[in-house]
């Protein structure tokens, strides 16, 4: 089962909008992560590293940092559900909707600290 409520991404990302195109990341990845996908860069997170050489070459800095990451993943989280919440037509419904949704994001965090503890027998 893959539980994606919210999105949970930790690597390097590309803002989009940001991108001009120049290829300079495609070229600075060590292990071929990125690759243009309609005419914009795109990072391949099981492939990535994590090195940081992509963010460093970037021209226009349109590539993320992991805490900017999380601040935008927050927001944009944030955002999604208080427009779900503005549906809800009572104060207890209101209630019932955050104490659920927080319910399911435990639920999702143990899924990704036990996929953690898993991933760390994988290392060789
Ligand atoms: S962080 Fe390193 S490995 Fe990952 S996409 Fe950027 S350059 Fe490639
Ligand atoms: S280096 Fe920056 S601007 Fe150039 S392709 Fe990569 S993400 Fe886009």
């Amino acid at each position: 089962m893959r539980i994606t409520l919210f999105r949970v991404d930790a690597m390097p990302l590309v803002n989009k909008k940001k991108c001009v195109s120049c290829k300079k990341c495609v070229k600075k990845c060590p292990v071929d992560a990125i690759s243009m996908k309609k005419g914009k860069a795109q990072i391949n997170n099981d492939i990535c590293i994590n090195c940081g050489k992509c963010i460093k070459v970037c021209p226009v800095k349109a590539i993320l940092r992991d805490r900017e990451i999380v601040e935008l993943e927050v927001a944009s989280n944030i955002k999604s559900f208080k427009k779900n919440l503005a549906k809800s037509k009572s104060k207890k419904s209101r209630n019932r909707m955050i104490k659920n949704r927080m319910r399911q994001m435990k639920v999702q965090d143990k899924v990704l600290r036990d996929t953690l503890k898993e991933m760390k027998h994988l290392k060789a």
